[in-house]
């Protein structure tokens, strides 16, 4: 279990910031790194390919199928899921552990799937919900990345709207209408 440490009303320093493909949480997540050093970010287990720039051990630590097996095997995941029929996605539960009983607050960046298993693993959690400014900028957003082809995009919409039913089930939700103004708040509920 992961220890909670200076627990605020009940909820834990352990934050969970998930929403819809494409809503911007890796841009988020990625200021709140650069701007709160003190929040410590996970960095997940992906058995996807490193993309140009990514760094093995900084953005994700990229491993094979098998060792991915050896790690759920080995109960070293909090919580995995495979993301979008294709890859899967994990976070590792010993840094974790570790941040926590240093005293930081720490921030997960994963899917809905994740987010519940984080939830009934250690439901003092605080879960984040990111939401774009509307629909029509979330499509403007998938379409502007340009990072997939168009059934893939067609498919990740799909689960997009799944996704947004959901909102109703995290603690807080944030839109992400300015990157800053959302990731400072998402770093407020975190200290
Ligand atoms: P990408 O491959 O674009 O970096 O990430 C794809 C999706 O995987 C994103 O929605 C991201 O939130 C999710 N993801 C990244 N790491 C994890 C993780 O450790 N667990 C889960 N459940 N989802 C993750």
């Amino acid at each position: 279990r992961v220890p909670e440490v200076e627990p605020r009303g009940g909820r834990s320093r352990l934050v969970v910031l998930a929403g819809p493909t494409a809503v911007g949480k890796g841009t988020v997540a990625a200021h709140i790194k650069a701007h709160h050093p003190e929040i410590h970010l996970s960095v997940s287990a992906t058995t996807r390919a490193p993309r140009p720039g990514e760094v093995d051990g900084e953005h994700y630590f990229f491993v094979d199928d098998s060792e991915f097996d050896r790690m759920i095997a080995a109960g070293e995941l909090l919580e995995h899921a495979t993301v979008h029929n294709a890859y899967r996605y994990g976070t590792p539960r010993a840094p974790i552990d570790t941040a926590l009983a240093q005293g930081h607050a720490v921030l997960l960046e994963i899917d809905l799937q994740g987010a519940r298993q984080v939830r009934a693993a250690e439901p003092s959690a605080t879960l984040v919900f990111l939401l774009p400014p509307s629909w029509d900028e979330l499509v403007q957003r998938l379409v502007g990345r340009g990072t997939e082809g168009d059934a893939e995009r067609a498919r990740r919409l799909k689960t997009a709207k799944t996704e947004l039913a959901s909102q109703n089930e995290f603690d807080f939700r944030v839109v992400n209408d300015d990157v800053a103004r959302a990731a400072a708040a998402v770093a407020e509920l975190a200290e």
